[in-house]
């Protein structure tokens, strides 16, 4: 049924599962255990005999109904949820890989993503080589016999790079690579990495998803085959996404689709005013035809969703002064909620990277990202105008 149904109306309805009470909107399963009808059932459901709930560290159905809904956005077999964004991701490394294999990923992926390649799983034996989010060639050039993984993040953060990952996919293919999608920015709503030959997408569902900022979560998807080793890591190691988390992330699911329109169309509008404003040196958006890959972004995305990054003369002092100069804006590096926020990345999600490595990203002192919400546009400009003088 799912196959013909629109991404808005799956967002409302996929993946309810009603109890006998037929309540409307979906219950929270607080219960971190099942009971069974009888030491036969049991034995069954142990085994694997006969589906069902067992213990909330395997499944939970609050947690079910969220990986449904999902999966079918995202026109996935399968969904793993996670109690993070980085939780999802270690677990595709530890389902997938073993010590002394090989992952090439993007140079312009999430900070901790990289300290977690970089530095947590090295020691493990999983090395990584980072390569250029816009060439594929340099990702063809980086495999090597034991290269199990390709990980990137389109758009990236927070220069909103797109990567080709058709592209990315098929170099992955034809080496026996699996194709990782970090989804975070775009979500299902507005690109499919699937159905553009990726093999795993993952969220931090603590964004978008969400939406609201409320709670944190994460997802893997992919085939039933690759989603088998991720959840049996999950099932073992336990970092479940509780049921009420759950449950206020199907609620957001809801209004994803309208979400994710209004905050690319209020991001384009932003955009475009600041690329005519004076006292902005650089504005990068995937929606502005001015975007070095703006014809790839339209073909792989439907809009350009609502990161927005932009420069000013005068370095960081004069980024700091637009900053502290908003009374709507909140100063905070989460992004993906109905409320605007706005970050100085060199001096915050990025001051980690050495001054050398934020200049060759091309992460200046007068860069600033804002990620658009939900309030009106003609205020977030008069916001950002009273630090632009
Ligand atoms: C926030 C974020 C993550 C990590 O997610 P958490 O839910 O914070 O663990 C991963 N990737 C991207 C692109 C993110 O923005």
């Amino acid at each position: 049924m799912t196959d013909t149904l629109h991404p808005d109306t799956l967002a409302v309805r996929a993946g309810a599962l009603r109890t006998e009470f037929q309540e409307h909107s979906e219950a929270m399963f607080l219960t971190s255990s099942f009971v069974f009808r009888s030491a036969a059932e049991a034995a069954a459901r142990f085994s694997g005999a006969e589906p069902g709930n067992i213990y909330a560290r395997f499944t939970n159905p609050s947690v079910t109904m969220f990986e449904q809904r999902l999966a079918a956005l995202e026109k996935a077999e399968r969904c793993v949820a996670f109690a993070s964004g980085m939780a999802a991701i270690l677990a595709t490394v530890m389902g997938l890989m073993k010590a002394g294999e090989h992952v090439v990923a993007s140079r312009s992926i999430f900070g901790s993503t990289v300290q977690l390649f970089q530095n947590i799983l090295a020691r493990f034996g999983v090395e990584t080589t980072f390569v250029s989010p816009t060439d594929p060639e340099e990702w063809r050039a980086a495999v090597r016999p034991s290269t199990r993984l390709f990980f990137v993040e389109s758009p990236s953060n927070p220069l909103t790079e797109v990567s080709d990952i058709r592209a990315l996919a098929e170099i992955a293919h034809a080496h026996g690579v699996w194709l990782a999608v970090d989804n975070c920015f775009c979500t299902p709503i507005l690109q499919r990495p699937l159905e553009l030959g990726a093999d795993i997408v993952i969220h931090s569902a603590t964004k978008y998803l969400d939406g609201q900022g409320r709670v944190l979560g994460g997802a893997v998807l992919g085939d039933k085959t690759l989603m088998e080793g991720v959840y049996t890591f999950l099932r073992t190691a336990g970092p479940t996404l509780s049921a009420f988390n759950a449950w206020v992330l199907l609620k957001g699911l809801e209004t994803l689709p309208v979400r994710m329109q209004a905050h690319s169309a209020h991001a384009l509008e932003l955009a475009r005013w600041l690329e005519e404003h004076p006292a902005v040196t650089r504005t990068l958006y995937p929606g502005l035809p001015s975007h070095p890959q703006y014809a790839l972004a339209t073909a792989q995305q439907r809009t350009g969703g609502g990161i927005v990054a932009f420069e000013v003369a005068g370095g960081r002092d004069a980024a700091w002064r637009v900053i502290d100069a908003t009374r709507l804006m909140s100063i905070t590096a989460n992004l993906g909620d109905t409320r605007t926020t706005i970050t100085h990345p060199a001096s915050t999600t990025h001051s980690r990277m050495s001054p050398e490595q934020r200049a060759a990203a091309g992460i200046g002192d007068g860069l600033i990202r804002i990620a658009v919400g939900l309030e009106n546009v003609e205020d977030l400009k008069r916001d950002l105008e009273r630090g632009l003088g």
